[in-house]
């Protein structure tokens, strides 16, 4: 591909003008043999460079100066810039519109190429978390076997169970990955049921266990005495809290506070996890459920994650008719995430699909 060479500022211009001497010097060249004619097409190759290289308004420029240089030097009579007759006019208006048009092209294609430079970019950043992640567990897995083997069944149990938390480490790794090419083919479908909030809340908290016993977190729950009846896809929604309940555990040093709400609110059904970690810092929070978006993560002293995982809570609750936010008070200060779904009367009626 070509690629352009893309240069700001001063360098831009400077490039244009270079462009602008050399497209008079070969006119002058060949003006004993041109006359009257092609006042202005050397220049064309001049805005072209200029718009390849510096984009739309160093074209601008060196086509509003190839103008005056054309016109002044190069149609008769020279040294004067009115416009004398219907032909001089013509090319002259026929320069601009094409200068125009090449202009606004190379900038589309330099934005295009640089659209594509930044995807390969972030595409390329998140191979390289893929094979982090999956080599950490990996690691580990490979280390405890390796301790097993050493010191026979003195220490098998903890062993096992590190084993166990990297396997299932691993699984939600790869579980995020999978949703992750079926939500970029729209091929989430939903196999709802009619089920308490509770029920679900219940569930993930009890997938979300092992981790928040392994940081010492103080895990306090409070659901609403009321039923609150939602016809959701249970598995979908409890991976949606799940999600939640074990970032609120990752981004909170040990033996924090996490504190799950359920509850009704007008027609819907209100989740929600607060933690008292790490926090979320306010030029972030905007950003936080978009794909591959992660803050500081030395500071997290997390189990690591991809940064998928709160772009697919935000895709499933959208997905269920739902909503999603967060709030924080800031670095250190604890964040807050509330999932938002309707009750069972006001929830959409929808296909019911199986969940692949
Ligand atoms: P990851 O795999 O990195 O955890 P997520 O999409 O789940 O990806 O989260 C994106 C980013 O949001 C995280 O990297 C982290 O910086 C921030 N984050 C998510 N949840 C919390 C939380 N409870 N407290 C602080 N930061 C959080």
């Amino acid at each position: 591909m070509l690629a352009p060479f893309r240069s700001r500022g001063a360098v831009a211009y400077a490039i244009a003008g270079l462009c602008l001497v050399l497209a008079t010097a070969l006119r002058f060249a060949l003006d004993p043999f041109l006359g009257n004619h092609l006042s202005f097409s050397f220049y064309f190759l001049a805005v072209a460079v200029a718009a390849w290289t510096g984009g739309v308004w160093p074209a601008v420029v060196t086509a509003f100066l190839s103008c005056l240089i054309g016109n002044y030097l190069f149609t008769h009579p020279q040294g004067s810039l009115t416009i004398h007759d219907y032909e001089e006019l013509l090319s002259l208006s026929l320069f601009v519109a094409v200068s125009f048009a090449i202009g606004i092209l190379s900038e589309i294609s330099l934005r295009a190429l640089e659209r594509a430079r930044v995807a390969e970019r972030a595409k390329d950043e998140f191979m390289a978390t893929v094979a982090h992640e999956l080599r950490s567990p990996l690691s580990v897995i490979h280390y405890a076997n390796a301790l097993n083997r050493i010191s026979g069944n003195e220490h098998a149990q903890d062993h096992n169970e590190l084993i166990e938390r990297q396997v299932s480490h691993l699984s939600l790794l790869i579980e995020d990955l999978l949703d992750l090419s079926r939500v970029a083919h729209g091929k989430i479908r939903l196999n709802r049921r009619h089920i308490d909030a509770s029920a679900v809340v219940e569930g993930a908290i009890e997938k979300s266990r092992p981790l928040l016993a392994s940081r010492k977190h103080n895990l306090r729950l409070e659901i609403a005495a009321e039923p609150m009846s939602l016809f959701v896809d249970p598995v979908r929604l409890e991976q949606v809290l799940t999600n939640l309940l074990t970032n609120a555990a990752k981004y909170t040093p040990d033996g924090g506070e996490i504190r799950v709400t359920v509850a009704p609110l007008g027609d819907n059904a209100v989740f929600t996890i607060r933690d008292s970690g790490i926090g979320i810092a306010e030029d972030m929070l905007p950003h936080i459920f978009d794909m591959f978006a992660q803050a500081d993560r030395a500071a997290a002293q997390s189990d690591g994650g991809l940064g998928i995982g709160l772009a697919l809570v935000r895709n499933l609750v959208e997905l269920h008719g739902g909503s999603v936010s967060v709030s924080s008070g800031g670095p250190n200060c604890g964040s807050e995430f509330v999932v938002s779904l309707p009750l069972e009367q006001n929830a959409s009626m929808p296909e019911v699909l199986s969940s692949t």
